[in-house]
């Protein structure tokens, strides 16, 4: 009998494991489903009418999806002020709706792998060590905002509301940032997302190389020299100027705009 339980344990422990990890999941596509259809406040509606341009501009079936999208966001991410700052239903919706524009259409998760979102009142001071072989410097640089990987994301407030409440200069911290999430799904963060289907890997690959290396040997008026930087910051940028400059972005960058199209499902220049 001894012997039957310590061969069968750990084909029971396989199949507890697995099936709460199924129920696990879809406890929280009810969840995500309920909070999509919930109420969103008239308060946080005006939070959004107010301070954030490109939500006014949405058809009205988006801007639903994008506060439903809002709702399931605020209930899985946790956000903490920084030196001092206190964490206020705007700065949770404002946040949540700039970040929830990237997944609006594209029914993907919402930025697995963590949770934390750390809010500084103004721009910040970072540490920087780096090293390179024996050599080992400590600077100190001004941040806007950054994203670690697998673990937090760092905005500063006063660039957080300047990136919402300008809709049209190509700079969004939030956008930016959580750009870097989508980017890291995989694991790795080198402006290659999670496409959504085999077949667009390569035109990808084609289309942002090329024009990676002409914003590398070019400056350019609608893609931001910083993205120039790397290609993991090359698709952020450029995830910056599809919702901020998109009329200018199809105009310069055809190709480009169409692969961020359909990477994102969306079409920003039809709400222009
Ligand atoms: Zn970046």
């Amino acid at each position: 009998m001894i012997l039957y339980v310590i061969l069968l344990s750990p084909v029971v422990g396989y199949l507890l494991y697995r099936w709460g990890g199924q129920w696990l999941r879809a406890r929280k596509r009810k969840q995500r489903a309920v909070l999509m259809s919930a109420p969103f406040p008239q308060a946080w509606r005006q939070v959004l009418a107010d301070d954030f341009p490109l939500y006014r501009k949405l058809p009205v079936d988006l801007q639903r999806k994008l506060e439903g999208h809002i709702n399931v966001f605020l209930q899985e991410k946790v956000f903490v002020g920084c030196s001092g700052f206190s964490i206020t239903d705007e700065v949770r919706v404002l946040i949540a709706a700039q970040a929830c524009l990237l997944i609006l259409n594209t029914g993907v998760e919402y930025f697995p792998g963590f949770e934390t979102i750390l809010v500084y009142p103004q721009t910040y001071v970072a540490n920087v060590t780096e090293r390179d072989g024996a050599l080992h410097s400590e600077s100190v640089s001004a941040r806007a905002g950054e994203s670690w990987h697998r673990g937090p994301v760092i905005v500063a407030w006063d660039q957080v509301i300047q990136g919402a409440r300008d809709g049209r200069d190509g700079h969004n911290v939030v956008m930016h940032e959580f750009a870097h999430k989508l980017d890291e799904e995989n694991n790795r963060m080198d402006g290659l997302p999670i496409l959504a289907d085999r077949s667009q890997y390569q035109d990808w690959a084609t289309v942002l190389s090329r024009e990676y290396e002409r914003l590398c040997q070019h400056h350019d008026d609608v893609i931001d020299s910083y993205g120039a930087t790397s290609a993991a910051e090359f698709f952020a940028v450029v995830t910056e100027a599809f919702f901020e400059k998109p009329v200018q972005l199809k105009h310069k960058h055809p190709e480009l705009y169409q692969q961020f199209q359909r990477y994102y499902r969306l079409d920003p220049v039809l709400w222009e």
